[in-house]
């Protein structure tokens, strides 16, 4: 025989009594029955006790059981409530269910035949509904709450955070690189290493707190009642150094390392959206300033996200607007000292006077996916000043102009089309160009990237890496890549003279390009001494403030441009 606890909230004891009977006559199912007389006992046993079932009166002394149904509406109990009504007729019935009743019941037809019938299909089908709501709020791979749940969940952590006046706490958790982590071990690891993130965030997390997985490489904690930033601050910790340790996968070493965002409430946003924003921005500015680790929100991260917004709003029309320019800035050879071409940088002018440094906006124009169109147009800029001034008669005698070209210009579209494109429209020998790409470029999709690569130089561009030293460095693209220069990257340059560390490096970067048989540029270069010293070293390629700030189209093709005519006067 089943057995059901059943609660029964009535404040008629010979009611009760009555009840009692019934019950002890029915044959299918034994019931162990509790009794209630009043709203204020119904509603914590309600709470504190596990039920199968409950049975509650219309009518109670104080309140009815309707008002105490909708009490319940905020955080619904996991077992079936059936109202009792003693009249007959009007419209409780529908009253009660849309309360949340699983059903009603006439206290003037009862038999125990009756309630237990009733009961029975109550129980069962509450369980079945339960079921189902915890499969669709369920993440299907790492059995943490979804998104659908999560967004439920932060209603409910913030009610409760203002009835009992303290705070809670917001994390957002990317994993770093995942992308790469899927192309190197395959969808099913990646799907591995996603459970064992899960893992790491339900073991450094508390009971009380609440794990989501967003969807893709994205994860959330929801802290209860957070003490101090403190607290947080150890529980992101705990994360960050539970993911910094390697797993093996598939024969290869993984580290899937996190990226955390955390915002507090009330202190960062009163509102849900407002803090799910600002931990969505102190995640981004983790991963903006390299990633593997967790930010606060901050007032001054705010006025940032502010800004950015306002840098993205303005750059989606800029381009038609005509609000781009090319500037250029001459390359010298070390041993001549001639301009032997130039780096092509872009300038935004916003109204009349206000210039946005590119290192503000390229970044947002690569987050908005606007990257392609704008290094695009800055290509065909390029081709069209240089053709413009060109010596049509020695055309291929051009000097070299470089080009930066973003890694998300490689892996969307085929970017080497379009450069082709653009040459046989404005008739720029492929030889004169050259592209500056970062290591970076081969950390998302390094064989798509490569294949473009390929194909690029195959055309007979040249191509440089920029930066080199501050990226993600790794050898073995120096062997694997096709590429004709090195550029050693500016923060090395311009203090090679003050500290031997870097100079070290500056002239360790200068063998190892020359042992490949590389160009080897230096950017940054301020001073003559630092000049005289890369001379010496055998640095071919000279850039820098000394030599020339970035120039207009106008003043580079009419001084520096016409092929090694004109010597740098210094
Ligand atoms: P980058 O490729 O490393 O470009 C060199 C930057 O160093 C330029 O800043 C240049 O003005 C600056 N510079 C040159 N000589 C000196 C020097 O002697 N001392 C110092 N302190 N700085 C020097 P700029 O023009 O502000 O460009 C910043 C970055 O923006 C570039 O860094 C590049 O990453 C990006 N960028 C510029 N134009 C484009 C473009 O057309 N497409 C893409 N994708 N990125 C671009
Ligand atoms: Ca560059
Ligand atoms: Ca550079």
């Amino acid at each position: 025989m089943e057995k059901f606890r059943l609660l029964i909230i009535d404040d008629d004891e010979n009611f009760q009594a009555l009840l009692g009977f019934m019950l002890e006559e029915v044959e299918r199912s034994e019931y162990d029955l509790h009794f209630c007389y009043d709203y204020k006992s119904g509603l914590t046993s309600l709470y504190e006790e596990e039920w199968d079932a409950c049975l509650l009166d219309y009518r109670l002394e104080t309140g009815s059981g309707l008002e105490l149904l909708n009490s319940l509406k905020p955080n619904p109990v996991n077992f079936p409530i059936i109202l009792m009504t003693g009249q007959n007729g009007g419209d409780i019935d529908i009253k009660a269910l849309d309360a949340g009743a699983s059903d009603y019941l006439s206290k003037d037809h009862l038999t125990g035949e009756l309630i237990d019938r009733c009961l029975r299909y109550a129980i069962k089908t509450k369980k079945s509904e339960s079921t189902l709501q915890r499969i669709a709020m369920t993440d299907a791979l790492t059995g943490l709450a979804n998104r659908a749940r999560f967004k439920k969940a932060l209603i409910e952590y913030k009610a409760r955070a203002d009835r009992n006046n303290y705070q809670i706490g917001l994390f957002f958790i990317d994993v770093d690189h995942f992308k790469q982590i899927n192309d190197s071990i395959g969808h099913q690891g990646g799907d591995n290493v996603l459970k064992n993130v899960a893992e790491h965030l339900i073991n450094s997390s508390r009971k009380t707190d609440l794990v989501a997985r967003l969807g893709g490489d994205e994860f959330a904690i929801i802290l209860d009642n957070l003490r101090d930033a403190a607290d947080a601050a150890r529980i992101a910790n705990k994360i960050i150094e539970k993911c910094s340790v390697p797993q093996q996968m598939n024969l290869k070493e993984i580290t899937a390392r996190t990226s955390i965002g955390i915002a507090i409430y009330p202190k960062d946003s009163t509102d849900i959206d407002g803090l799910v924003n600002a931990a969505d921005t102190a995640m981004y500015e983790t991963k903006r300033s390299g990633r593997n680790g967790y930010r606060f929100f901050s007032n001054e991260l705010h006025k940032k996200a502010k800004q950015v917004a306002r840098i993205e709003h303005n750059l989606s029309g800029a381009l038609d607007r005509g609000e781009f320019e090319v500037f250029y800035q001459p390359k010298i050879a070390s041993s001549s000292r001639d301009s032997i071409g130039a780096e092509a940088l872009i300038r935004w002018r916003v109204g009349q006077s206000e210039m946005v440094s590119p290192d503000l906006f390229i970044p947002i124009a690569e987050q908005a996916g606007m990257i392609s169109d704008i290094g695009k147009w800055v290509m065909r800029q390029v081709c069209t000043d240089a053709i413009n001034h060109a010596d049509v008669s020695n055309l291929y005698e051009c000097d070299s102009i470089a080009v930066n070209v973003s890694p998300r210009q490689l892996t969307v579209g085929n970017f080497a089309e379009v450069i082709q494109s653009i040459l046989d429209e404005t008739g720029y020998p492929a030889s004169c160009l050259e592209i500056e790409i970062t290591e970076t470029a081969l950390a998302s999709d390094g064989e798509r990237v490569m294949r473009q690569l390929n194909a690029i130089h195959e055309m007979g561009i040249r191509i440089a890496i920029d930066d080199f030293g501050t990226g993600y460095s790794s050898l073995m693209n120096l062997v694997e890549m096709p590429i004709d220069t090195l550029k050693i990257d500016r923060s090395f340059v311009m203090r090679c003279l003050q500290s031997r560390r870097h100079r070290k490096i500056v002239e360790s970067v200068c063998s190892l390009a020359h042992g490949l048989e590389l160009t080897i540029v230096a950017e940054g270069v301020e001073d003559v001494r630092v000049a005289n010293y890369l001379e010496k070293l055998g640095c071919d390629v000279m850039q820098g403030y000394y030599f020339s700030r970035p120039i207009s189209n106008r003043e580079y093709f009419d001084n520096f441009y016409h092929h090694n005519t004109k010597k740098i006067a210094v």
